[in-house]
């Protein structure tokens, strides 16, 4: 099982898959295809959830020149537990093309509120930092690649 990712300072911490040498990189960056900082090997974007704060979150919509897709979800809720395997499998076909990320609203409400999400597993996307499309509920793999069709260039 990989540790679950995070943004340390703002920053992704990407293992360079050659070396092995964590490099901190910039969520702006990452289209721009990061090298290994020992290596220079090319770093590969993340393939899992991002699991985030509120802060973390902001900073990531703010800086992401990927769109960013965000389940809002709890552990108490049965759909959401559901939605993970689900968002997984996706962040590793979007890899490159899009962030995942994830907000566990029983610990962080902030973000949640400010966003009026009021029911969960509520999956916002977002591109530079504006919100595209909104879903509410359990949904397949093929409803999220819907939506982020919606926000890539034609
Ligand atoms: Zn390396």
């Amino acid at each position: 099982m990989a540790e679950p990712l995070a943004l340390v300072e703002g920053k992704l911490l990407l293992t360079c898959g050659a070396c092995g040498q964590k490099n901190a990189v910039p969520p702006a960056g990452l289209r721009s295809g990061p090298v290994c900082g020992r290596c220079h090997a090319d770093l590969a974007p993340p393939d899992r959830p991002l699991e985030l704060d509120d802060a973390g979150l902001e900073r990531l919509l703010a800086e992401s020149a990927l769109p960013v897709l965000v389940d809002f979800w709890g552990p108490q809720c049965g759909p959401c537990r559901m939605l993970a395997p689900i968002l997984e499998s996706f962040a590793r076909k979007a890899r490159g093309r899009a962030l995942i990320a994830k907000v566990d609203t029983s610990r962080h409400t902030r973000a949640a509120v400010r966003l009026g999400v009021s029911s969960i597993p509520c999956l916002i996307l977002f591109q530079r930092g504006q919100e595209l499309r909104r879903q509410l509920g359990l949904v397949p793999e093929r409803v999220l690649e819907g939506m982020l069709a919606c926000a890539l260039p034609a």
